[in-house]
């Protein structure tokens, strides 16, 4: 995707919502953009100088919020992209946080850990004038974790002089992070589905979904899925998958794969008894399995104009960041399908990651369960909203969530 598509998406709907125009003029620009110059010392003795970015997208209803990656592929254009994107989700699920995104150009597993971490220090150096938990609150993201995080924010309460545990989330428990995080994106993931199922009369004992991806996101709304009792018929990662007619067993898949098997050697005919379409497939023909949900949470550009007819699901949820591109989104429309929009879907990360920011900043402590409770409460209210929207205005998902999300930034903006 790129930010002029982004852009386009945001004057479109200003302009069918009704939006001031001069407000979304200003929503469809990023504030500030930052490139950076890092200079690192190499094991070798020499200097190199990496490339990073950090990009604020919108302030109007709080401050800038998003991850900072670690990847051969990260470029401003990118960072802009995620940024813009950060802004609409902390707006759709009504966060007080705006939108921001950061990133380093490297291979972070070429890197020993000395370089990594002096990798991180020159960075926080670079972009400490311009974040804090006031202003600005990065967290990991790709290649990224609650380690560098931990490095990064040693370096940026030595450079401001005083502790600053609100200048990042996703951090350890240990070190002022919260518990549910972790699971938070599948959780949300999971109210998202358990409230669209209901607005379609649909049981979950009766509904059946396949999963693309079983690392974080696709591991944790499994999980949750299963203990809802939804049908989990099939669930793949980069090495293929496995599919059953019956549904997996969450738990025996999951202990077959921490024990090191491939998702796509896992049977569960022993688990439920033998089933004729128990077997292994593809990563990509995951896509196509004839079930109720599909939902993509492995990575971006999955379903375009190439698999888009071939898609049997009536509903797709997109767990992973703009899995479904907008030439495959026309061709699904035509068919009927429901896309709910990664902006919603996988708001469950930031969402924990606000209630993390409560307690650092505002001293608001939460248990566990609460959390949990409060991320699919919220989840669940902005689902319904996004859905109201869009059976009141017959539009898709997709442009109800950016109509509600513009209209909160524009209602802030000063
Ligand atoms: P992860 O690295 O933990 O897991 C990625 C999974 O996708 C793995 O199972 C991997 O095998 C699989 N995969 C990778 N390439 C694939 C391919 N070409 N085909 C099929 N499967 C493939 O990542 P994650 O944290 O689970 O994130 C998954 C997606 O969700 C990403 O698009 C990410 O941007 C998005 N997301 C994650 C979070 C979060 O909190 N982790 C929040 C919002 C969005």
């Amino acid at each position: 995707m790129s930010y002029k598509e982004v852009e386009n998406l945001i004057t479109a709907t200003g302009e069918r919502s009704k939006i001031d125009e001069d407000k979304v003029t200003r929503i469809a620009k990023t504030e500030r953009e930052v490139t950076v110059n890092l200079p690192v010392k190499m094991d070798n003795g020499k200097v190199e100088i990496f490339e990073g970015f950090r990009v604020q997208h919108n302030s109007a209803r709080g401050p800038y919020k998003g991850g900072i990656r670690y990847h051969l592929g990260v470029n401003l254009e990118e960072v802009r992209v995620l940024a813009g994107l950060m802004s609409l989700k902390t707006a759709v699920i009504d966060i007080p946080f705006g939108g921001g995104k950061g990133g380093i150009c490297v291979d972070p597993s070429k890197l020993s850990q000395g370089e990594l971490r002096r990798l991180t220090e020159a960075f926080a150096d670079a972009i400490s004038d311009i974040i804090g938990e006031r202003k600005d609150v990065p967290a990991p993201d790709m290649n990224t974790n609650p380690q560098i995080m931990k490095w990064f924010r040693a370096r940026f309460e030595k450079n401001i002089g005083k502790k600053s545990p609100g200048v990042i989330t996703g951090k350890a428990v240990a070190d002022g992070g919260i518990k549910v995080r972790d699971e938070a994106t599948g959780l949300g993931g999971a109210a998202v589905i358990m409230e669209i199922a209901k607005s379609l009369g649909k049981e979950p004992s009766k509904t059946t979904i396949a999963i693309q991806g079983f690392g974080n996101v696709g591991n944790h709304l499994a999980h949750h899925l299963y203990h809802m009792g939804f049908i989990i018929s099939a669930i793949a990662d980069i090495d293929g998958g496995v599919v059953h007619e019956d549904g997996l067993d969450y738990h025996k898949t999951y202990d077959e794969f921490t024990a090191g098997k491939k998702v796509c050697d896992i049977c569960m005919c022993n688990v439920h008894g033998p089933s004729t379409d128990c077997g292994n497939v593809s990563a990509q023909k995951i896509l196509e399995s004839k079930v109720d949900i599909l939902v993509p949470a492995a990575v971006g550009d999955q379903i375009t104009k190439t698999n888009a007819s071939k898609i049997n699901a009536k509903v797709i949820v997109e767990l992973a960041n703009h899995p479904v591109d907008a030439e495959a989104e026309a061709i699904l429309s035509k068919k009927g399908v429901l896309i709910v929009p990664d902006i919603l879907a996988n708001a469950g990360g930031v969402l924990a990651s606000y209630y993390e920011w409560q307690e650092n900043v505002e001293g608001k402590k939460m248990s566990y369960d609460k959390s949990v409770k409060a991320l699919i409460a919220k989840m669940k209210k902005a689902t319904e909203q996004v859905l109201e929207l869009s059976k009141q205005k017959k539009i898709s998902m997709r442009e109800a969530a950016y109509s509600i999300a513009i209209s909160r930034i524009a209602k802030a903006l000063k």
